[in-house]
């Protein structure tokens, strides 16, 4: 996605820890064109699927994932990070490990709203080893539904986590894919 290369280039910065810094229209700040648009994307590169559900994890995901779901016209869930008070129903639960934050955490969704058999797809802003898909993989499957693919929008290709994804058999679009970001300096694939 043209648009999007763009974007990181004029305004992501690099930090250390092969972390890309994008807060002024994905992290922190939204731009909603923008995300519009990457809906839009994940939705024609998804478009013959059957999507009964978006699936993502709070909070970055939430904005693309809403935007994709317009457009299949279906509900989005987010996992949460943290169990509230108000969490007091039948919940899914797995472990993540978060690369940003180093933490370990349980996401967690309520059984109400993965119903058995429903497509699931998953829409995340980043991967990198591959931890939050894999989680929120594992509570469709406790489910009893399917993944039906999972969209990304900034792919670090150089490490581990495209390539556990699809060894473990998932369909993976990414809106763009980074094969580097040695020297502080962005290099797409
Ligand atoms: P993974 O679980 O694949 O190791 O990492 C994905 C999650 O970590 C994403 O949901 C995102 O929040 C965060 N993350 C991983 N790498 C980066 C990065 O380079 N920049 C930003 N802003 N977030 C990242």
């Amino acid at each position: 996605m043209e648009l999007l290369k763009q974007k990181i280039l004029d305004e992501g910065t690099v930090l250390s820890g092969n972390v890309l810094k994008v807060d002024s229209f994905l992290n922190h700040q939204l731009d909603p064109m923008l995300t519009m648009q990457m809906g839009a994307e994940f939705a024609n590169r998804f478009e013959n699927c059957r999507v009964d559900k978006i699936l993502t994890i709070e909070s970055s995901g939430i904005a693309i994932a809403l935007a994709t779901a317009l457009k299949f016209n279906v509900p989005l869930v987010f996992a949460r990070k943290k169990k509230s008070v108000l969490m007091n129903e039948e919940t899914y639960s797995t472990e993540v490990f978060s690369y940003t934050k180093q933490e370990t955490s349980n996401i967690t969704v309520l059984k109400k709203f993965l119903p058995a058999g429903e497509k699931i797809l998953i829409i995340d802003d980043f991967l990198a080893s591959g931890e939050a898909a894999v989680g929120l993989a594992n509570l469709v499957r406790l489910a009893g539904c399917e993944v039906v693919g999972i969209g990304i929008v900034i792919e670090k290709s150089f490490q581990s986590g495209a390539d556990k994804l699809k060894q473990a058999g998932y369909r993976l679009e990414s809106l763009v894919r980074i094969g580097s970001l040695d020297d502080c300096k962005v290099t797409f694939l």
